[in-house]
């Protein structure tokens, strides 16, 4: 579990990239350049974790691009102490920049060998997420809602309505809607009833997928 003055070099370089694309908040720039993407991958890509790419982690999954990662991190406008729930735990590195950002994280993951490797992982490297489910994610993690942000980390053909709910009024969600494709969405709950939903651009995210278990 190495950090090198080699692995810090190409960290900043992956700052500047994030920054050049349009990323402003200066926490979570921050972030990115404190956090050892490269530690969140398999070995053999190791020499990429700098770039600003998605790559494949365990279980046929990915670990998300860090240009994504700063987007919807951005978007949701974390504050030290917010309750989040991220759905789709993946390799951690969210989970981490949610950490960084002082966040209260709790987040769920549907592939077993994941999510067993990356709880092991993430302690390991001194995060500490309040709490890291396996399970399915579209219903959301009920026992500890309502959450101030919710985060989705995969590409969700439909909104799901369990995570609309266990959102509390005033609080931002962040979900990429679509099949092929999906668009970036904001939700803001307005009240009991009412969210505003804004959209955001296109991108590519592995499919969130409903009951396995
Ligand atoms: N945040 C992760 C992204 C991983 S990719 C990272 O930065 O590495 C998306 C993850 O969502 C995958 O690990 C996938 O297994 C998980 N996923 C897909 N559908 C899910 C669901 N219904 N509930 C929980 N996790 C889900």
């Amino acid at each position: 579990m190495k950090d090198t003055y080699r692995h810090q070099g190409k960290r900043q370089q992956l700052v500047r990239t994030v920054k050049k694309k349009g990323i402003t908040d200066e926490k979570v720039i921050a972030a990115i350049g404190k956090i050892p993407r490269h530690l969140f991958m398999d070995s053999s890509f190791e020499d990429h974790a700098y770039q600003d790419k998605a790559f494949p982690i365990a279980a046929d999954q990915t670990i998300s691009q860090p240009y994504t990662v700063a987007f919807q991190t951005e978007l949701l406008e974390i504050k030290k102490g917010d309750k989040v729930l991220e759905v789709g735990t993946g390799s951690g590195y969210q989970t981490a920049v949610l950490c960084e950002l002082g966040a209260k994280v709790y987040s769920i993951e549907r592939q077993r060998e994941l999510y067993k490797k990356t709880k092991t992982f993430l302690s390991k490297l001194g995060y500490r997420p309040k709490h890291l489910s396996f399970g399915d994610g579209y219903k959301g993690i009920p026992e500890y809602a309502p959450y101030e942000k919710i985060i989705v980390t995969a590409g969700a053909p439909e909104v799901p309505k369990d995570l609309l709910s266990q959102l509390k009024v005033g609080g931002r969600m962040v979900i990429p809607v679509g099949t092929e494709v999906q668009t970036m969405t904001l939700f803001i709950r307005k009240s009991a009833k009412e969210f505003d939903r804004k959209e955001f651009g296109a991108f590519r995210f592995v499919p969130l997928l409903e009951d396995k278990n």
